[in-house]
């Protein structure tokens, strides 16, 4: 298997091009570093060759087209991203592997290292700041699972103009995240990504994908942020509380669930339940959309 190669650049210089999915390679470039996989920030790098390129292709990137990417790690999808996109600015909070970065990516004069906690940036002003001007902001990342619903909230929040994201996930939150409201697998995530879009199973990689291999297989699933289905929603704080509050223990019923967690009587919720039509021994996984927004507007 071709190994790396050399890339002529504009000025006519030569500059190495990693195959980041070689095993050999990536062996090679973590001992140089002394790289060694850190799990308590979720590190288990793509090593599969099909898998980033179908990611950028599901992406859908051209030159008016910006990437933000959480976690390169040693930059494999950054480089699909790289090739299709105007520009690519990634957020990685593991020090170690910016030198590593700075070798992979050498190629590239399209790409931006931004080094922190993609929990702690603010992505509205990051984009504001580095990516006035493209037509088209899409965000792309195999992410640390221990942040998937954390860091897809963020982004939602954020209302920053971002069209897509199309991101890796463990299996089971893609199933959350696409499920339908109203059935067994929805939760709060579910609420929210209803709430500014869509969301869409992409396809699914197997747990021999990555270095080293995870327990669980992932999937890649597509929130297109331009497909809001504009639910009337009075108060949105109280709402995504309330959704909150009522996924927050899912075994007991939605009345003691939001009664214990937002302090509210428990007869003033069943009140509000009653007269919606909604039982009050209803769980949060059986309420829909509509049902929240009408039980929000009640409690207001
Ligand atoms: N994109 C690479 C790949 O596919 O091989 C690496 C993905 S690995 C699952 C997750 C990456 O996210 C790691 O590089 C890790 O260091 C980084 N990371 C973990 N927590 C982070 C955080 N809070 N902010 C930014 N990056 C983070």
């Amino acid at each position: 298997m071709l190994k790396y190669l050399f890339i002529e650049t504009a000025n006519g210089n030569r500059k190495m091009s990693y195959n980041l999915c070689d095993y050999n390679t990536v062996n090679r470039i973590l001992k140089k570093y002394g790289f060694t996989f850190s799990k308590a920030m979720g590190q288990n790098f793509l090593i599969d060759d099909s898998v980033c390129p179908a990611m950028a292709e599901e992406l859908g990137a051209d030159d008016g087209t910006a990437v933000i990417e959480i976690g390169p790690g040693i930059g494999v999808l950054t480089k699909e991203l790289c090739r299709v996109a105007g520009k690519v600015i990634a957020i990685e909070l593991d020090k170690r592997l910016y030198p590593v970065l700075d070798e992979t990516l050498a190629e590239f004069d399209n790409f931006e290292l931004v080094c922190g906690d993609v929990m702690k940036i603010d992505i509205k002003a990051l984009i504001d700041e580095k990516l006035k001007g493209f037509e088209h902001i899409k965000v792309c990342a195999n992410l640390p699972y221990y942040i998937t619903s954390p860091v897809i909230m963020q982004l939602l929040e954020s209302e920053a103009p971002i069209e897509e994201i199309v991101v890796m996930v463990q299996k089971e939150a893609a199933e959350r995240l696409c499920a339908e409201m109203g059935t067994r697998k929805a939760g709060a995530v579910t609420a929210a990504v209803n709430y500014y879009g869509a969301a869409e199973v992409l396809f699914e990689v197997g747990r021999e994908s990555f270095m080293p291999s995870p327990k669980v297989d992932s999937a890649v699933i597509r929130i297109s942020l331009t497909a809001g289905r504009g639910y009337e929603i009075r108060d949105k704080k109280l709402f995504f509380s309330l959704v909150r509050a009522a996924f927050s223990q899912r075994r007991k019923t939605l009345v003691n669930s939001v009664s214990s967690s937002l302090s509210i009587p428990k007869d003033k919720i069943t009140d509000a339940l009653v007269s919606l039509g909604i039982s009050e021994t209803v769980r949060a996984e059986k309420m829909t959309m509509e049902d929240f927004a009408a039980l929000a507007d009640k409690l207001l």
